[in-house]
């Protein structure tokens, strides 16, 4: 990537927390280490959900470099720290600065949320009034950093006439029951399971905003960009590890990796670039779904070089494998994505999609 992105990438993390995710990573794909504790680390630094997304982003990306799993379960805590941030809730605001401190986890139920806002999924959620109490009903099918000793949730809700609501849930709230942690590829410790919400009794001032679609589209570049950013993470960790075992591999497999680096270059100017200007959501979409491909194209190409030593479950190879594996079933999946760019193409000028696919 660009010197001056992979720069500002380097620098996100003190050299001491760097090796702390590198040194875990195996642990952490295992399931015998707690992805909490990277939160509380990053927390220790001041990292943890940083108000300024580039800086949150860099993280991101130097988390991921290390161990995907510790940098998804950092980005689902950011995620809830930027709705809470533009909640109409004083109360709800004033938990971000407990959640940059790891005192609260944040915990996102929102891919039904985003399949809704394209026309994709129900809420699978409701909401219905009780006096001066919302009461809560119904399930999500996934959600991650269901840590035993208490998350805070966040999920959209389908309310009286039509209305719908980004609702804040804390774990504690009698009728808030987590499915058992599911055992996973690469992201067991991310402690990822289904919620379900049994007449639970919110107050008012757990309302994160009842302008469901303008605040959904007001976080979903950001949302996606912090997303971005642990892709390319992993794209990046893929490819400096096929450059160790380059020299001694088939010429077809430096050439692939040079066109890769290529590609990684282009998408971590034009990541920069979205950061710095929040850019329009389907640019930001395609950017996306662009660089979870990339990831996994760069773990196709270290897979190559690295031979059957990388298929040994306990290489940084197969847990690469594992952690690319997620990423086009993350929401938005690839699925959704694509369904997303083709109705915008079909409703205007087709956005050109530069494609790292061959
Ligand atoms: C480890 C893990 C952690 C996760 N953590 C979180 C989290 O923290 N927060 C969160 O919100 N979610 C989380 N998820 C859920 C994730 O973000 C996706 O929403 C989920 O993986 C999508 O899978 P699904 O089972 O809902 O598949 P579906 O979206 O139901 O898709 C199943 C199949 O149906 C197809 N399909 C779906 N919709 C349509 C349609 N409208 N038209 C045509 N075909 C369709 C798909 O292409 C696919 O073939 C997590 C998932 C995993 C695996």
């Amino acid at each position: 990537m660009t010197a001056r992105h992979v720069a500002l990438a380097e620098g996100a993390l003190p050299p001491e927390l760097g090796a702390y995710f590198a040194e875990r990573a195996e642990a952490v794909d295992r399931g015998t280490a707690e992805v909490r504790d990277g939160l509380r680390r990053l927390a220790d630094h001041g990292l943890l959900a940083h108000p300024d997304l580039a800086t949150s982003c860099a993280v991101l990306e130097e988390v991921a470099r290390r161990c995907l799993a510790s940098a998804f379960s950092a980005w689902a805590h950011t995620v809830v720290a930027e709705y809470l941030s533009l909640s109409s809730s004083a109360a709800l605001r004033a938990e971000v600065p407990r959640l940059r401190r790891a005192e609260t986890i944040g915990s996102t139920a929102m891919a039904p949320a985003m399949q809704h806002l394209v026309g994709l999924a129900d809420l699978g959620v409701g909401f219905r009034h009780d006096g001066a109490s919302l009461v809560v009903d119904g399930a999500v099918r996934w959600a991650s950093n269901l840590f035993a000793e208490g998350f805070l949730v966040v999920v959209g809700a389908a309310g009286p006439g039509g209305t719908r609501a980004v609702l804040a849930i804390a774990s504690d709230a009698p009728g808030v029951h987590a499915g058992a942690p599911l055992e996973l590829l690469a992201l067991g410790a991310t402690r990822s399971s289904s919620l379900r919400f049994d007449g639970v009794a919110l107050d008012p001032s757990w309302v994160v905003s009842t302008d469901f679609e303008p605040f959904l589209r007001a976080v979903k570049p950001r949302f996606l960009l912090l997303q971005s950013s642990f892709c390319l993470g992993l794209a990046r960790a893929a490819l400096e590890a096929a450059e160790a075992g380059l020299g001694r591999s088939f010429a077809a497999f430096r050439r692939e990796h040079h066109r890769l680096r290529v590609d990684l270059d282009m998408l971590g100017v034009r990541h920069r670039r979205l950061i710095e200007g929040v850019g329009p959501t389907p640019a930001v979409v395609a950017h996306r779904l662009e660089v979870a491909r990339m990831a996994r194209l760069a773990v196709d190409v270290e897979l190559g070089v690295a031979g059957g030593g990388g298929y040994r479950a306990s290489s940084p190879t197969a847990r690469r494998l594992r952690e690319a594996a997620f990423l086009p079933i993350q929401s938005p999946t690839e699925g959704h994505l694509r369904f997303e760019l083709e109705s915008a193409a079909s409703n205007e000028e087709p956005t050109p999609v530069a494609s790292v696919t061959r």
